[in-house]
C-alpha cells in the first residue's frame, strides 16, 4: 500500500497542511511526485484538487479513516508540478525535508497594496505654459509658479512629489486641472528593480560568437537541447551569444532564465538586457522585499515576461515553458547555497532544464575545475572564445615580489611599481582599480607586544577594527565594543590593527595622494538597497580617480577608462586551508585583471604577492586557463579531490563543547563499523573543529568523507538521518561539495 501527502492549496504558507491519502492500487504506477490529483475532500466529500508532494510506504493515521485519491490529471507539464519535482531533486541529493525543499521553491505568497503611481503633465503648450507663469507671477500666486516652473523644465512629475517636496495644495492642482492646465494620469506601476529605455539597435555577433549561438538554436529547434559550456575571455562577447539564443527561445513563446553571481554587482549586465527586451525583462535580486519579488513571480505567471534575471533564487521562477537556463560567471561561489539545504545552482538547474526540455548554457572567463571536467568529459558541448568581441587589447601583467620591496626597505603595502604606475595615470586623468581580497583581512587589532588578538567572547575570530564608528566588530555575530587601548592580556598600550584593510588602503592612498578621489566599495558601505549603484556610477562616470574594493568590484563591470589594476594581496586567497584556494586566486586575479584597458587604451595590472612562483599566479599573470586547469587537475586527481572524488561535510553543533567533542567521534566510528568495507569505499578524514570552532557560542565539529560516487555520499546521510538517532543537543547537517571552509 502507498500514500500520497498532498497539499490542496499550494502556497509556502500551506506547507505545514497536508492531507494523507490512499494511492489505490491502479494508480500507484502513475501517482508521483508532483502529482496533481483529485480527491474527495472534507466531510462532504466534494472533489477537488491536490498536488502530491510525497509518497510514503506507511500511513501515519489509522488507514481506515484515510480516503482514496480519485484519480490524476494527466498534465505533467504544470508549473507547479515541475516545481514539486525539483523540490524532490533538492531533497534527494542535499539532504533535506521534502518540506524545506518545497519552501525553497515555491514562493512566499505576499500580496502588497498595489502600488499606483500618479503623475501629473504638462497638458498645454511650453509657450502656453510660459505665459501663464508670467501671469501668475504678477498675482503672486507662489504654489502655481512653483509648478508650473518645474512641469515647464520636466513636462512629467510624480504626483507625490509635487505635494511632498514642491509643497503644493490639492487645491492647487484641482484648480490647475480644471483650467486644463495640467492633468494627472495615474497606472498600476509593478514594482519593477529597473527600466531602461529600449534599443533597436542589436550587436551583429562576429564569426565566432554566431558559430556558438547557431549551435545551441540548432538543438533547441530540433528539440534536443542539450549542456553547453562557453568559456570566453572577459569582453569575448557571451553576454552577446545569450542574448541571440533567448530571442530565437522567446520567438518560440518560451521563457528564458539568467542567473548572474548578485544584481547590484553585474547592474551593467542587467542594463543590456533592459535595453533589449525592456519589460518583458524582470530582475530579482536579494534586496526586494517578499511582496516585490511575489508581484514579479505574479507577471512570469500571467506571461507578462518572457527573461528573468536573478541569483540562483530566480530559478523557482513559474514559468510554464523555459526554453534556456543561462547561467553566467559559472564558477561562482555564490550559486552554492549557504543555508540549508545546501544545493548548488548548476545542479538544480540541469534538474529544471531537463524537466522543461531547455537548454543549459554556462559561461564563464574561468570555468570551475568541475564544470570544465564535466565539460571535456563530453557532459557538456564546450565551446572557447579567446578573442575580446571589441578589439581592446589584453592587459600588461606584472607580478611584484613583495619579500624584494621589503629587502629594499619598503614597508607599505604599496610596491614602487605600483606606486609609480598610480602617479602616473592620476596625472594623466585615467582610472585606477585596487583590489584587495576580504578573506582573513577584516583589520583585526593585535596587541605589538604579547601578540594578543583580541577576539570576539561568542565566537572564535578576532575582532575587527571600524575606524569610523570608533568600534571593533564581530563579522560572525555582530557583537561588537568600543576601541581597545590597553592589551587584555599583558596590560601593553601597544594595541593596533594587524593588517591591512580596505579602510587602511583608503586611508594611505588619502596620504599618498591627497588629491586624488577616492571611492571604497565592501560589505561596510554597501548596506543600502542604492548604495553599490551609488558607487559603481559615480566611478563609471569618472566622479572620482580610484575605487578601492574587495571581490565586488572585480566582477562584470564595464570601466572604459580604467587603465590601472592593482592586486594588493594575490596571496590572500591562497593561504587558506580549502583544496579549492588555487582555483579561487586563479579566478580572482583573471577577473581583477580583465578590468584593466577594456576600451581604447591598453591596461596594467600589477600583482603583488609573497609567493610569485605560485602556478595560480603565474598562470594568472598569463591569463592561461588551460595552463591553470592541467596544473590543478592533475593535482586534484592525485589527492581524489572534486571532481575525482566527491565530498560530504558533515557539521555537528552544540552548545557544549564536550557533548559534540564525543559525539563526532562516536559518529566517526559509527560510520566506519556500520558502512565502509571492503565494497563500500569510502574515506573518513576527522573529526576534528572546524576552522572556527566557536560561532554564537555554539560549538562545531566537522567530519569530512570522501568517495568516488556521490551516491555512495548520499547513502551515508541517509543511513545517519535514518538509523543514528542523535542526542538532543546536537545538531547535525550536511553539505556535499561544499565551497565554504567551515
Ligand atoms: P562577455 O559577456 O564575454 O564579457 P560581452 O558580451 O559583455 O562579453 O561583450 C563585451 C563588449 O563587447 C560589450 O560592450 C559588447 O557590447 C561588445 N560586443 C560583443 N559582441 C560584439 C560584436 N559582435 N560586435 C561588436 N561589439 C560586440
Ligand atoms: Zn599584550
Ligand atoms: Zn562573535
Amino acid at each position: 500500500m502507498k500514500y500520497a501527502n498532498i497539499i490542496v492549496n499550494i502556497s509556502n504558507e500551506n506547507l505545514d497542511r497536508t492531507f494523507q491519502y490512499i494511492i489505490p492500487s491502479p494508480l500507484q504506477s502513475v501517482v508521483e511526485i508532483g502529482s496533481l490529483v483529485r480527491i474527495p475532500f472534507g466531510k462532504s466529500n466534494r472533489i477537488i484538487e491536490g498536488y502530491v508532494i510525497d509518497i510514503v510506504n506507511t500511513p501515519e493515521f489509522d488507514k481506515d479513516k484515510l480516503k482514496e485519491v480519485i484519480d490524476v490529471i494527466v498534465d505533467s507539464k504544470v508549473t507547479e508540478s515541475r516545481l514539486i519535482k525539483l523540490a524532490a531533486f533538492i531533497r534527494e541529493n542535499y539532504g533535506s525535508t521534502m518540506i524545506n525543499a518545497l519552501k525553497i521553491v515555491l514562493p512566499v505568497k505576499k500580496k502588497i497594496k498595489e502600488k499606483q503611481e500618479k503623475s501629473i503633465i504638462l497638458n498645454i503648450s511650453e509657450e502656453e505654459a510660459k505665459e501663464k507663469l508670467v501671469l501668475f507671477t504678477k498675482k503672486h500666486q507662489n504654489a502655481r509658479v512653483r509648478l508650473l516652473t518645474e512641469l515647464i523644465k520636466e513636462k512629467v512629475l510624480d504626483y507625490s512629489l509635487v505635494t511632498s517636496k514642491l509643497n503644493i495644495s490639492k487645491a492647487t492642482i484641482t484648480y490647475l486641472t480644471e483650467q486644463e492646465i495640467v492633468k494627472t494620469e495615474s497606472k498600476r506601476i509593478y514594482r519593477n528593480a529597473a527600466i531602461g529605455e529600449m534599443s533597436a539597435n542589436k550587436t551583429i555577433l562576429n564569426e565566432h560568437q554566431q558559430i556558438i549561438a547557431d549551435d545551441i538554436i540548432k538543438d533547441i529547434r530540433n528539440l534536443t537541447p542539450k549542456k553547453y559550456l562557453i568559456r570566453g575571455i572577459t569582453g569575448s562577447g557571451k553576454t552577446e551569444i545569450y542574448m541571440e539564443v533567448i530571442d530565437e527561445v522567446i520567438r518560440q513563446g518560451r521563457q528564458a532564465i539568467v542567473l548572474i553571481p548578485e544584481i547590484a554587482l553585474t547592474y551593467q549586465t542587467v542594463m543590456r538586457f533592459y535595453k533589449r527586451y525592456g519589460d518583458r525583462v524582470s530582475t530579482l535580486h536579494s534586496k526586494l522585499s517578499q511582496g516585490e519579488k511575489y508581484d514579479q513571480f505574479e507577471r512570469a505567471k500571467n506571461h507578462e515576461i518572457d527573461v528573468m534575471i536573478g541569483p540562483r533564487s530566480a530559478l523557482f521562477v513559474p514559468f510554464d515553458n523555459i526554453g534556456v537556463i543561462v547561467i553566467d560567471e559559472e564558477h561562482e561561489g555564490s550559486y552554492k547555497s549557504e543555508k540549508m539545504p545546501r544545493y548548488h545552482a548548476r545542479e538544480v538547474a540541469g534538474e529544471l532544464a531537463r524537466l522543461h526540455n531547455a537548454a543549459l548554457v554556462l559561461g564563464s572567463a574561468t570555468p570551475s575545475v568541475n564544470a570544465y571536467y564535466e565539460a571535456k568529459k563530453g557532459e557538456y558541448k564546450l565551446y572557447e572564445l579567446n578573442k575580446r568581441a571589441k578589439e581592446a587589447k589584453l592587459a600588461n601583467v606584472k607580478i611584484v615580489d613583495l619579500r624584494e620591496e621589503l629587502k629594499s626597505g619598503n614597508k607599505t603595502m604599496f610596491s614602487r611599481s605600483l606606486r609609480e604606475k598610480m602617479e602616473e595615470r592620476l596625472l594623466k586623468g585615467e582610472q585606477i582599480m585596487l583590489f584587495l581580497n576580504r578573506r582573513g583581512y577584516n583589520g583585526s587589532v593585535s596587541c605589538r607586544a604579547c601578540g594578543e588578538v583580541i577576539k570576539c567572547p561568542h565566537c572564535d575570530v578576532s575582532l575587527s577594527e571600524h575606524k569610523r564608528e570608533n568600534k571593533l566588530v564581530c563579522h560572525y555575530c555582530g557583537y561588537s565594543t568600543g576601541l581597545v587601548n590597553q592589551c587584555p592580556s599583558c596590560g601593553s598600550t601597544m594595541v593596533a590593527g594587524l593588517r591591512i584593510g580596505t579602510e587602511k588602503v583608503e586611508e594611505k592612498i588619502k596620504e599618498m595622494f591627497p588629491m586624488a578621489n577616492v571611492l571604497r566599495m565592501d560589505g561596510d558601505t554597501t548596506k543600502n538597497k542604492d548604495s553599490y549603484n551609488n558607487i559603481l556610477s559615480a566611478f563609471a562616470n569618472k566622479e572620482a580617480d580610484i575605487l578601492i574594493g574587495t571581490q565586488m568590484i572585480v566582477k562584470g563591470h564595464d570601466f572604459p577608462y580604467v587603465t590601472l589594476v592593482g592586486i594588493m594581496l594575490a596571496d590572500l586567497s591562497l593561504n587558506v586551508n580549502d583544496y579549492r584556494a588555487s582555483e579561487r586566486t586563479f579566478q580572482l586575479i583573471t577577473q581583477a585583471a580583465g578590468r584593466a584597458g577594456r576600451g581604447e587604451i591598453p591596461g596594467d595590472v600589477v600583482i603583488q604577492t609573497y609567493c610569485p612562483d605560485d602556478f595560480s599566479i603565474v598562470a594568472a599573470s598569463h591569463q592561461d586557463y588551460k595552463e591553470f586547469y592541467d596544473e590543478e587537475i592533475s593535482y586534484r586527481k592525485m589527492l581524489m579531490y572534486p571532481p575525482y572524488g566527491q565530498m560530504m561535510l558533515i557539521m555537528l553543533e552544540s552548545d557544549d563543547y564536550d557533548s559534540v567533542l564525543k559525539y563526532s567521534e562516536y559518529l566517526a566510528g559509527k560510520i566506519k563499523s556500520d558502512i565502509i568495507t571492503e565494497n563500500f569505499k569510502a574515506i573518513i578524514i576527522g573529526p576534528a573543529d572546524a576552522n572556527i570552532v566557536k560561532v554564537s557560542d555554539i560549538f562545531r565539529r566537522v567530519l569530512y568523507v570522501k568517495a568516488r560516487e556521490y551516491e555512495k555520499l548520499v547513502y551515508i546521510k541517509d543511513y545517519i538521518e535514518n538509523n543514528l538517532s542523535s542526542d538532543d543537543r546536537i545538531r547535525i547537517s550536511f553539505d556535499f561539495n561544499p565551497m565554504n571552509s567551515i
